[in-house]
């Protein structure tokens, strides 16, 4: 199926919007509004934020960190140099083995974990981010929407429901997506051509002022042009959903001409990271044997520390837990500085029942690695682990008054609170995790079950009663600004 991802962002987004769950549905424009009125970046934000609800409890949402912090730290280094754009931007990995990413309205961009094991080098990888970032800097859902007439927008619509249904039974969706694409996907392929050169234009420029090797774009997505070639029909994603004309190499090509090389070195993070999903994929026996093999043979896609940090973490999947030990101390020979190899030897002596060491390895890392959000949420775990949740709680206190928008603090402080029995304070912290979250009515409902938590002192009770006042309006206020959108 051709489809663009700006194309696939509106219609997950209209999907949405068309059975949206009960939780989301407030405070949201209608298909009909989303067609005529000019896309605001409040009204961007607010289907980006809802198909994010989506996203978040799909098998496939990656619930990693180390993975996650990795993606935000490179797209952050690449979108604040979008000139002239405020624009918040939220990455995320989808566990998938196709060759795919996507940007989505509000600032989300999604990357399978396919396209960044395939990234043979971190420009590579920063070259796709850069092209997705280019696609929400410019705004081309909103104008890709104000484009289209209503009429297209409904057989988008059509699709979309497809498409949601595709999670479940793959063969009907296609289908029914067959019978109802035609001349609406058509015309915003037509579209998405000026869109895509625009995306790669704008990306280059990110991509080297962000200081990496513009070439990494052309590289990559030639390679991509080529596997798709193999595969016949089955192109990566990718391409299906970013059609890659010879043309827009051409033009690629034309713009990196004569610039002068820059050498550019992989960080350890983008390292570590592949070498972490790797040791996920397929089975964990041949995850082992194949980072063994590559060590044997010398053969390091990537570092040897990478090589050694990836076997480690195959063995554990594996169960071979003194042999990942094994594994670790060839780490520390090397001299590998990391939080990552502190979160991993943190875990290590997790699973050999040694929560005090744990903990003292990551209160050890903490201080040097102060912005590290891994390193803080495995020593929350770490004391948890110990029966310490009173020095938990202390640990998400700090934590959250450095990083206040920290939603899975909030839910660990959650956790923590509800062990050690305290009800009002468990309710207070998952409310703010959902509210970050975009939930507002959970948000509001755990509230209210804060206010008959009945452990909780006067002063707690106000604070719980005033927070309740200022989420319910918020969702009157959405509620408002939807209503008034439609009339318009
Ligand atoms: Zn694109």
């Amino acid at each position: 199926m051709k489809l663009h991802p700006l194309a696939r962002a509106l219609i997950l987004g209209f999907g949405v919007l068309s059975a949206p769950p009960l939780s989301v549905a407030e405070g949201l424009p209608d298909l009909g509004e989303a067609a005529q009125a000019e896309f605001s970046p409040a009204m961007e934000r607010r289907i980006g934020e809802s198909v994010m609800l989506e996203i978040r409890a799909d098998p496939a949402w990656l619930d990693d960190p180390e993975v996650t912090s990795y993606l935000n730290r490179l797209g952050h280094r690449l979108s604040s140099q979008s000139e002239g754009v405020r624009q918040e931007f939220e990455f995320f990995a989808l566990r998938d083995s196709t060759l795919n990413a996507f940007a989505m309205p509000g600032g989300y961009v999604g990357v399978h974990t396919g396209l960044i094991l395939a990234a043979e080098s971190e420009s590579e990888l920063a070259s796709v981010l850069a092209h997705e970032i280019s696609h929400v800097t410019q705004h081309h859902m909103a104008r890709m929407v104000n484009k289209a007439g209503q009429g297209q927008v409904a057989s988008v619509l059509a699709l979309a429901v497809a498409i949601l249904a595709a999670r479940s039974s793959p063969d009907l969706a296609m289908g029914a997506a067959m019978a109802g694409q035609g001349v609406a996907i058509q015309n915003q392929l037509n579209y998405s051509r000026d869109f895509e050169r625009e995306a790669d234009r704008f990306g280059l420029g990110v991509l080297e002022r962000a200081g990496f090797d513009i070439r990494g774009m052309s590289s990559f997505f030639e390679r991509l042009q080529k596997s798709g070639r193999l595969y016949e029909n089955n192109a990566p994603g990718y391409l299906r959903t970013h059609p890659l004309t010879t043309e827009r190499l051409a033009d690629m090509g034309n713009r990196i001409q004569g610039r002068p090389y820059k050498q550019v070195t992989d960080s350890l993070e983008f390292q570590l990271v592949r070498a972490k999903l790797r040791a996920q994929e397929g089975t964990s026996r041949d995850a082992v044997t194949e980072f063994e093999t590559r060590l044997k043979d010398r053969n390091f896609a990537g570092s040897e520390a990478a090589m050694h940090y990836g076997l480690a973490q195959a063995l554990v999947r594996d169960g071979k837990l003194a042999a990942a030990d094994k594994e670790l101390g060839e780490l520390r020979r090397l001299k590998v500085v990391s939080p990552m190899i502190e979160t991993f030897a943190a875990q290590m002596r997790l699973k050999q029942g040694d929560a005090a060491g744990a903990v003292k390895l990551l209160r050890a890392a903490q201080p040097r690695y102060p912005q590290e959000r891994p390193i803080a949420y495995g020593l929350v775990e770490a004391l948890l682990e110990a029966g310490l949740p009173s020095e938990a709680i202390k640990v998400t206190e700090d934590e959250l008054l450095s990083y206040p928008s920290d939603a899975k603090m909030h839910g660990l402080q959650a956790k923590t609170y509800a062990l050690l029995g305290k009800r009002l304070q468990q309710h207070r912290a998952q409310a703010e995790a959902y509210a970050l979250l975009g939930q507002v009515p959970a948000a509001v409902e755990q509230l209210e079950l804060a206010q008959k938590s009945g452990d909780g002192n006067f002063y707690e009770y106000s604070q719980v009663d005033s927070r309740l006042r200022e989420l319910k309006k918020r969702m009157a206020d959405e509620a408002k600004q939807a209503k008034e959108g439609k009339q318009k």
